[in-house]
């Protein structure tokens, strides 16, 4: 699969600037467990990182929901598996981040259906 194919069903990687490599966002307001734990103090998604800063820019929150309708594509493992596979970012070493911002949207999120293909984290 071209690399271009690839960003296209996915919605391409996502740069955080504080990372080494690549990486892929949602919405964290679309986050299942986090949009509720964003409301209780303490927890681990108060002061969600992801709801401030660059991610309130309206580029930022297209690409994220963008990312976020593409989740079901039944060729998007292939086509993260080709970006992730792709040489050009792999400078100084391969890092890859999962969800700079939002997280696992279902079982469904991290399989591809129709098929028995599933990704790791
Ligand atoms: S992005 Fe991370 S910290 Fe923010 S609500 Fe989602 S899971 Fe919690």
């Amino acid at each position: 699969m071209l690399k271009k194919e690839a960003r296209e069903i996915t919605g391409g990687l996502s740069k955080p600037n504080k990372m080494p490599g690549p990486s892929i966002n949602l919405p964290a307001v679309a986050c299942i467990t986090g949009a509720k734990l964003v409301k209780v103090q303490g927890s681990t998604c108060s002061g969600c990182y992801a709801l401030k800063g660059r991610y309130r820019f309206q580029n930022v929150k297209d690409a994220m929901q963008r990312r976020l309708t593409r989740l079901h594509d039944p060729r998007w493992i292939d086509a993260m598996v080709t970006l992730i596979n792709g040489r050009h970012w792999q400078k100084p070493e391969p890092v890859f981040r999962w969800h700079d911002s939002g997280d696992i949207q279902s079982v469904q999120g991290g399989t591809t259906p129709g098929t028995s293909k599933a990704y790791n984290i």
